[in-house]
């Protein structure tokens, strides 16, 4: 048999072997990953079923779906993923962002909006916690072109990946990166400690925040063996694992993060399911923070708490 494979046969081909294989989207994977070998936009292949590929492209998108069938997220294969409408180089060493993370970046900026006042008359300040691709302290620098931003994830690999992200988004300027355990490296730099540059350490000693955000890891350590074998096998199980039932980092959070937010700001955290209401309790009988808000992820789950000072 030699017929030739065209861009419609193969997206056939490829979404049949892929419902084999029990991939869950068989068509859209099909499609983003040949669009990334073509070097084009998903509708140009639409426009062009007939245009057969190239023995080279043939060999590079064989490669591509014998990783996806290894169950490798269409993310690290391609090498990126859109967050925001921006776009984020993503590697296995980072979570790939999830859209329900959007939601905690939305109520970041709406809240950071309209504390800087009119045209961002004064620059807001805020830290992320976990950062990952740098997926949500890249997004809310991006929309707010006058705020700052301090960033820690105890991956220096990750870190590598979200200083690139950095770069090539253009707020690099507006950003320094710590590599650490949580507030620790923020605690240092403030007490005058060695940063992870000088300037930095002296520029945000004494400094406090608008507001701390983080999508720390959550899922309960249990759990983890139930998810899906791309986010199982695949992702870090740093970005994960949130102990035994999933809380250790938001009791850490609600703990320390007071004594670095500013009295009229907030701590915003996306949680897992059923986590919200636990989260937002621990927070206000903590007693340092007086007034939640719950906020729901686009399947109408509970996803992002915002506890605010006063
Ligand atoms: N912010 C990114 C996003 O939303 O796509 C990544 C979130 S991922 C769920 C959690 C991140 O926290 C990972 O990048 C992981 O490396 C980092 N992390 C895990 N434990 C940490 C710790 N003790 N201190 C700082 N960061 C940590
Ligand atoms: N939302 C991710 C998942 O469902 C988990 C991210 C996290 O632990 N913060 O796999």
């Amino acid at each position: 048999m030699n017929e030739i494979w065209t861009i419609g046969r193969i997206l056939k081909w490829t979404e049949n072997f892929f419902k084999e294989k029990g991939i869950e989207s068989p068509r859209l994977d099909a499609e983003v990953l040949l669009g990334h070998v073509l070097e084009k936009e998903r509708i140009y292949l639409y426009v062009h079923f007939d245009e057969p590929l190239q023995p080279q492209e043939l060999a590079e998108y064989r490669e591509a779906i014998k990783q996806r069938i290894r169950r490798v997220p269409v993310a690290y294969i391609i090498g990126q993923r859109e967050f925001m409408g921006l776009t984020f180089h993503v590697t296995e060493d980072t979570l790939v962002p999830r859209p329900d993370t959007e939601i905690l970046v939305q109520a970041a900026i709406e809240r950071l909006k309209k504390m800087s006042g009119v045209e961002e008359a004064r620059p807001v300040r805020f830290a992320d916690i976990g950062t990952g691709t740098g997926a949500i302290c890249l997004s809310v620098l991006h929309y707010l072109t006058q705020a700052t931003a301090d960033t820690v994830d105890i991956s220096e690999a990750a870190r590598k990946v979200a200083e690139e992200n950095a770069e090539a988004l253009d707020v690099k300027g507006r950003i320094t990166f710590y590599t650490g355990d949580l507030l620790a490296p923020l605690f240092k730099a403030q007490s005058g400690g060695a940063g992870d540059k000088a300037s930095a350490a002296e520029e945000t000693a004494g400094a406090r925040y608008d507001a701390i955000l983080s999508n720390p890891p959550y899922i309960p350590d249990a759990d983890i063996e139930t998810l899906a074998p791309e986010v199982r096998c695949k992702e870090p199980r740093t970005a994960l694992a949130g102990g035994a039932d999933g809380l250790d980092f938001y009791r850490r959070l609600v703990a320390d993060s007071p004594a670095l937010i500013k009295d009229d700001g907030f701590l915003a955290v996306e949680v897992g399911i059923h986590q919200a209401q636990v989260v937002a309790k621990m927070a206000t009988e903590s007693g340092a923070f007086a007034r939640t808000e719950i906020l729901k992820d686009y399947g109408g789950i509970e996803r992002v708490v915002v506890v605010w000072k006063k």
